[in-house]
């Protein structure tokens, strides 16, 4: 179709990818990013309009839906620090689950009703069962998690009441890069495995701390379900498709279905890198499940969607083409 699609949050991390995947498909893509934590060079592909401003911001979103006739809204605007989110609640609650609300609101003023969400398998916290499937019971163990739960609330609620039809996606650990190493994952601080995993190979940190031998699991250390951000992207596109066509609201799981543990994923590191990381084993990190696994089947039934890098290296190996590509694993600040 010919109208645009906003896109919030479209120069973080797994906004950057979509956006770009989504133009590289002929579509008319808005970004709104405040920067807070995204990147303007993130922003690589021709014809994509950026500007800057906050979800919250009724005026600014009044304005952009009177110049486009939007047809959806891509939302990933949202903070993502899980740590944070439990010292600081007030700034997770007020940023993922409050401002989208004045989005919302404009969204129905304006009469535009697909919405597609960045949701996570922080919803369904300590899993009931592995590997989990889209039933399981949502009970987060964090505030990030149940900053993200709330708002998948109000789209169901939105729904029922004037017909919102949204997307809502619950990523896994989303993890590479652009196999051309042009963007990529770039927080500050990296808190998340693979990146820190290829700073120890560079040096620059010392060495990476495993959090945990004790988990059981075959080799002690945590299982993850590490998915690729341009999967995650195609996905999205996949939602908007599915939307546009006349689907029923839905939830869906984003993952690969295959278990990585930390060790493996040293080992792929070691692998990719020909380098040996240095490592120091030590104790649990708070709040860490043992296991997260995804069941993907429904996307695939639903969205047509299923992960083509199933293989960790491949995520490893994007991952380390952006360490060594233009920005040397960081854009310019
Ligand atoms: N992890 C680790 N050392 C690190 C960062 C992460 O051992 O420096 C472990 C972490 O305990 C978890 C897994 O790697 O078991 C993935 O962590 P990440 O923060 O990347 O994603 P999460 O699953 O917490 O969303």
């Amino acid at each position: 179709s010919d109208s645009p699609i906003l896109v919030t949050g479209g120069a973080g991390y797994i906004g950057s990818h979509t956006v770009r995947l989504l133009a590289e498909q002929g579509r008319r893509v808005v970004v709104l990013d405040n920067l807070v934590f995204g990147h303007r060079e993130a922003i690589v592909s021709e014809g994509v309009e950026f500007v800057q401003g906050a979800v919250g911001d009724r005026e600014l979103l009044k304005d952009l839906f009177t110049q486009h006739q939007f047809s959806a809204v891509v939302h990933f605007a949202a903070y993502a620090y899980v740590g944070e989110s439990v010292t600081n609640p007030l700034k997770y609650y007020r940023n993922n689950t409050a401002e989208p609300l004045t989005l919302l609101e404009v969204m129905q003023e304006f009469g535009c009703k697909n919405f597609v969400f960045s949701s996570t398998c922080a919803t369904y916290g300590v899993p009931a069962s592995i590997p989990i499937v889209e039933s399981n019971p949502q009970d987060p163990i964090n505030p990030y998690g149940r900053s993200k739960l709330m708002l998948e609330w109000v789209l169901r609620d939105c729904d029922s009441a004037w017909g919102l039809k949204s997307a809502c996606l619950r990523y896994f650990n989303a993890s590479g890069a652009a196999e051309d190493g042009l963007i990529g994952e770039d927080h500050d601080p990296e808190t998340h495995l693979i990146p820190r995993v290829l700073m120890a190979v560079t040096g620059e940190i010392s060495h990476l701390d495993v959090f945990g031998t004790d988990y059981p699991t075959p080799d002690g250390t945590c299982i993850r379900d590490y998915i690729h951000v341009n999967d995650l992207a195609g996905a999205h596109a996949k939602a908007l498709d599915f939307l546009a066509g006349g689907g029923d609201s839905v939830r869906c799981n984003l993952g690969t279905g295959v278990g990585v543990s930390v060790r493996q994923i040293i080992d792929a590191v070691e692998e990719v890198t020909g380098k040996e990381v240095p490592v120091q084993y030590g104790p649990r990190r708070e709040g860490d499940p043992p296991q997260l696994l995804a069941d993907p089947s429904y996307a695939r039934d639903t969205l047509g969607w299923e992960a083509q890098h199933k293989d960790v290296r491949d995520m490893v190996r994007s991952a380390w083409a952006w360490m060594n590509g233009p920005h040397q694993g960081r854009y310019p600040r």
